[in-house]
């Protein structure tokens, strides 16, 4: 074991703002659900998000789970998912009783291909979904209520083709933007595309507020409503009264002080992490059988976390783990990619959409590098000579 500091592979990042702003609340005595960090915070955020109306929640799945709700999302209903991503994105279907129906990406931007998300919705209406293992899924020829991309590791999904079939089959999209703050497709910030997005400010992210998210729409009736639902659905009354079920999905406003501080900071952290994904490319890019996720024309990812494919019949027989497992003895943090959704033991039983595997061999063959924007060019330096001690022997 090496006694090299640990390189983490995202660790938060602080502007050194952030006490300040959080000793503000505590002179105001606001430490409460609400106050007027929660409103800066947010206010400051849109700017991200395309001037969309957006509420801070305590996470983003949290917003995950308000946007179905919001888009009326209620047992055996099927919505359609992106497999390739953390489950986070799936999990909130299942708290409405609905079943999620996984479709496999697309080899460009990592992201849900949308051919086969056209063939998706073309089967769950002829009945013809399956499970991985072959069983049929009762769809009962019911149109999806719903469609969930994501933008993976910061990279923008191919908005603009699964718009055109989601608008084919008028189904709305709900747009997983995570791990995509700051990122743009043709200069359209992600998380603005969908009839909702989703931010995360969880802790890894690349800008927290240890935790928290925040929904995002270009319709201020519905994110009104949001957080309505999200404040334990108070009627208007001075009693309590209440007609439907509510959630406690708020972002305190000692959160969203510590996130002011750090989306002051986004677009530098961006340019950070980019830096990093371009250390790498020019260190590694030209290692045998290691492959970079190059940003098709248009398209500008955040580089939340660099990611590299090894194929090891091209690259000697190295393969992803033995690369991180050699990684980890010199107390360096690296990751495999998502497992795939349809390959969870907890989604056995959904549906799954796909012929190529590209999930799958992203899945095998994939790897997170370490991509904090705290990163120094040594810490860099040292993946790299690692790694290229590795492909030397
Ligand atoms: C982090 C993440 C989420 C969930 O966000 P939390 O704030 O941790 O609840 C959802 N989707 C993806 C793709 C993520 O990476």
């Amino acid at each position: 074991m090496s006694t090299n500091p640990k390189i983490w592979l995202s660790s938060p990042h602080m502007s050194g703002k952030e006490r300040e702003y959080v000793q503000d609340v505590f002179d105001a005595n606001w430490v409460a659900p609400v106050g007027p960090q929660l409103l800066e915070f947010e206010n400051k955020l849109r700017s991200f998000a395309g001037n969309h109306h957006l509420a801070a929640l305590s996470s983003g799945t949290a917003a995950l789970h308000l946007a179905l709700i919001l888009l009326g999302v209620k047992k055996d209903d099927f919505v359609i998912c992106q497999s390739l991503t953390f489950s986070a994105s799936a999990n909130p279907i299942r708290y409405q009783g609905a079943h999620p129906i996984f479709v496999d990406s697309e080899a460009d931007t990592w992201n849900m291909c949308p051919n086969q998300l056209d063939i998706a919705i073309q089967q769950c209406l002829n009945g013809e979904v399956y499970s991985p293992s072959g069983k049929e899924i009762k769809t009962g020829g019911k149109l999806p209520k719903a469609i969930v991309p994501v933008h993976l590791y910061g990279m923008p999904a191919n908005m603009k083709d699964i718009k055109e079939v989601a608008d084919k089959y008028g189904i709305p999209i709900i747009e997983d933007a995570a791990e995509a703050l700051g990122a743009t497709l043709h200069d359209k910030y992600c998380g603005s595309f969908g009839d909702f997005g989703i931010f995360s400010f969880n802790g890894n992210k690349i800008i927290t507020t240890s935790g928290g998210g925040a929904l995002i729409s270009s319709n201020e009736a519905e994110i009104k409503r949001a957080r309505f639902l999200a404040t334990q659905a108070r009627e208007d009354a001075p009693h309590y009264e209440h007609k439907v079920v509510g959630y406690n999905y708020r972002l305190s406003n000692v959160s969203a002080a510590i996130g002011i501080g750090q989306v002051e900071v986004l677009e530098e952290r961006v340019n950070q992490r980019r830096s990093n994904y371009a250390y790498y490319l020019e260190a590694l890019g030209e290692l045998p059988g290691v492959s970079f996720l190059e940003e098709p024309s248009g398209y500008f990812a955040n580089r939340w976390l660099t990611t590299i494919l090894i194929d090891p019949k091209k690259s000697g027989g190295i393969d992803r783990e033995q690369v991180r497992l050699k990684l980890e003895d010199e107390n360096i943090e690296s990751r495999p990619i998502w497992k795939p959704m349809h390959k969870q033991p907890v989604f056995q039983d959904c549906g799954y959409v796909g012929e190529s595997k590209i999930a799958e061999t992203i899945f095998e063959n994939g790897l997170c590098l370490p991509s904090g924007s705290n990163l120094e060019k040594t810490d860099l330096n040292r993946v790299a000579v690692v790694f290229k001690e590795i492909f030397d022997k």
